[in-house]
C-alpha cells in the first residue's frame, strides 16, 4: 500500500487498537474478575507451540503475505485432545479487520463482513512425533453476530470455514448449514496482472482466489482520521496440473483439512544405502520391469509421456494390480491417482516416462507429500500410514536410465513441501535455473538432496546419487550387501 501525499506528513495509524485500547481499560476491572474465575482451571502449557510458530514465521513465511498482519494473542488459547494429537486454537488480534469472504461484497457492506468474521490459528501437535502443523482457520457465520465455532465443534453453525496454511493459501472453504458440511464453494477465478501471468505462463495452473478484505488508516495532520474499507490482496490456491506429473486428482485445493494424523512416528533419517536393496527389488520386480518397459517403448514411439501407478491389493502386501499404461497425450506431463482403498488398491508410488531424458521435477517428487495428506490415508490408521511412509517411492523412466525417488526425512520434505506450495512458480522457476546450469539431477540434489534419496540405474544396478566435493553430481559406493 502506497499512499503518496506531497507536503503533508502522512500518518498512518491503527485507531482501532486504540479504541480496544480504551475499551478494554473501561472494563479492565470487570474482565479481571472474569479471567480469574476462567483460568482457575489450569491455563493450557504451550510447551513449544509459540516457539514453533515464531520460527515458522522467522524461517519458511518471511514472505509477507495477505494473513502476516494477524498476531497471535498467546494469553487467549483453548486445548483440545484428541487420541493421537493436542490442538492448539490460538485467538487472533486482526488489527486491520481483514476478513475473507467468497461473496460478490460492495465496499459498503464491509463493516457488516468484518463483524461477522473471526480468524483463528490451529497448531496441531503429534503426541508421539512431536511434530506441529499449523494452519489459519477463517470462522464467517451467516448470521450477522460473530459465532465463535471451534475448530472440532461446528455445532449449529451457518456460514463458511476458510482453512488457510500458514502462507496464506487456501487450503478448503466449506459452508456450512446448521452445522453440517452443505457444499464446498470457491473462489472466483482471479483476474491475473501481466506480470503474475508472466510468471505463471509456462506452467498450466488453475489459480483460484478468495479476495481479503481490510480496513486502511491513516491521519494527516491537523485532520481526523480515515478509514477506508479496500482487497488488501487475494488468498490464492494454486493448482498446477500440467507443469509435469502431479501425483494426486486434487492436490490440497479442496481436500478435507487433515482431522488427525495417525499415530505414526515417521520413519528417521535414513541412509541412502539401507534402502538400495528396496528400491532395486521394486524395479526388479518382474511386473514392475515389465510396465516400465512398456513404457518406455511408448514414449519413443510417440514421444509422449506415459506412466501407470503402482498400487498393491493389500496395506502391507507385496501384490501389485495390474494397471494399463496410459498417456494424456502430453510431452511434458502425466497425471496419475492416488487411492487407498481395498477395491482399487494402495497406491504406494507412480511411475512415468520423460521423454527429454531429465530427473525428477519437484512437482513429481511432492506428489509423495499431497498423497500424505490424503484423508483415506489419514483414516486408514496407523499401520497405513506406515506402510506408506516406509514405502512410497516415484519412478521416472527416460530412454537411457530409470530414477527412483524415496523420502529420507519426512519432517524436512514436508517442511520442504510447504516451502513449495509457499510459491510454487518461484520454486519451479529456481529449480529450472539450477537445472541449466548443472542439469536436473544435480538441481534436484541441491533442493532436496538432504530430504530425499534419488537413485538411478548404472550399469544395470540402482545407485543413490550425490553431490560430490567437486560438485559434481556421482553415484554412492554402497558396501555390499
Ligand atoms: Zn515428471
Amino acid at each position: 500500500m502506497k499512499l503518496k501525499l506531497k507536503g503533508a506528513n502522512v500518518h498512518f495509524l491503527n485507531w482501532r487498537r486504540g479504541v480496544i485500547l480504551i475499551l478494554g481499560l473501561l472494563f479492565l476491572s470487570q474482565s479481571c474478575k472474569k479471567s480469574i474465575n476462567e483460568e482457575s482451571s489450569d491455563p493450557p502449557a504451550l510447551s513449544g507451540v509459540k516457539e514453533w510458530f515464531n520460527n515458522q514465521q522467522g524461517g519458511t513465511l518471511t514472505r509477507s503475505t495477505i494473513l502476516s498482519s494477524l498476531v497471535p494473542d498467546w494469553s487467549h488459547v483453548e486445548k483440545f485432545e484428541t487420541e493421537f494429537t493436542t490442538v492448539y486454537e490460538v485467538e487472533l488480534k486482526n488489527p486491520n479487520r481483514i476478513f475473507l469472504t467468497t461473496d460478490k461484497i460492495d465496499l459498503s457492506n464491509a463493516e457488516s463482513y468484518a463483524n461477522k468474521s473471526i480468524f483463528k490459528l490451529i497448531i496441531a501437535k503429534n503426541k508421539k512425533s512431536n511434530l506441529f502443523t499449523g494452519r489459519y482457520m477463517n470462522v464467517v457465520s451467516e448470521s450477522d453476530t460473530r459465532t465463535n465455532v471451534h475448530y472440532n465443534n461446528v455445532k449449529g453453525f451457518t456460514g463458511n470455514v476458510i482453512f488457510l496454511s500458514l502462507s496464506s493459501n487456501v487450503q478448503s472453504v466449506d459452508s456450512y448449514s446448521k452445522g453440517r458440511i452443505d457444499k464446498n464453494v470457491y473462489g472466483e477465478k482471479v483476474m491475473l496482472n501481466s506480470r503474475e501471468k508472466l510468471s505463471v505462463s509456462y506452467t498450466d495452473c488453475q489459480i483460484s482466489a478468495i479476495p481479503a478484505y481490510g480496513q486502511f488508516c491513516f491521519q494527516l495532520d491537523g485532520f481526523p482520521s480515515y478509514c477506508s474499507w479496500q482487497i488488501m490482496g487475494f488468498t490464492y490456491s494454486v493448482h498446477c496440473v500440467a507443469s509435469d506429473a502431479p501425483m494426486g486428482e486434487d492436490d490440497g485445493g479442496l481436500s478435507q483439512p487433515p482431522l488427525t494424523p495417525p499415530d505414526v512416528t515417521p520413519p528417521s533419517i535414513e541412509d541412502p544405502c539401507a534402502r538400495k536393496a528396496m528400491v532395486s527389488a521394486v524395479v526388479n520386480n518382474s511386473y514392475i520391469s515389465s510396465k516400465n518397459a512398456e513404457a518406455r517403448t511408448a514414449t519413443s514411439a510417440t514421444g509422449n509421456e506415459y506412466g501407470y501407478e503402482q498400487r498393491v491389493t493389500q496395506v502391507n502386501g507385496s501384490t501389485y494390480i495390474n494397471i494399463p499404461i496410459r498417456t494424456d497425450g502430453s510431452t511434458n506431463s502425466f497425471n496419475s491417482y492416488f487411492t487407498w482403498d481395498s477395491t482399487n488398491g494402495y497406491t504406494i508410488g507412480d511411475t512415468h516416462t520423460h521423454p527429454a531424458g531429465s530427473a525428477p521435477s519437484p512437482t513429481d517428487v511432492f506428489g509423495m507429500a499431497v498423497n500424505l495428506n490424503k484423508q483415506a490415508l489419514l483414516n486408514s490408521g496407523p499401520d497405513g500410514y506406515a506402510f506408506y511412509t516406509n514405502n512410497v517411492s516415484i519412478t521416472v523412466v527416460t530412454a537411457a536410465t530409470t530414477y527412483v525417488v524415496t523420502v529420507k526425512d519426512w519432517s524436512g520434505f514436508q517442511s520442504a513441501y510447504a516451502a513449495f506450495q509457499a510459491d510454487p512458480t518461484m520454486y519451479n522457476y529456481s529449480f529450472a535455473t539450477l537445472a541449466q546450469n548443472g542439469g536436473t539431477e544435480k538441481a534436484l540434489l541441491t533442493k532436496l538432496g538432504n530430504v530425499l534419496n534419488v537413485y538411478k540405474k548404472i550399469d544395470g544396478e540402482m545407485k543413490p546419487l550425490a553431490i560430490d566435493e567437486n560438485g559434481d553430481v556421482s553415484p554412492i559406493d554402497c558396501p555390499p550387501n
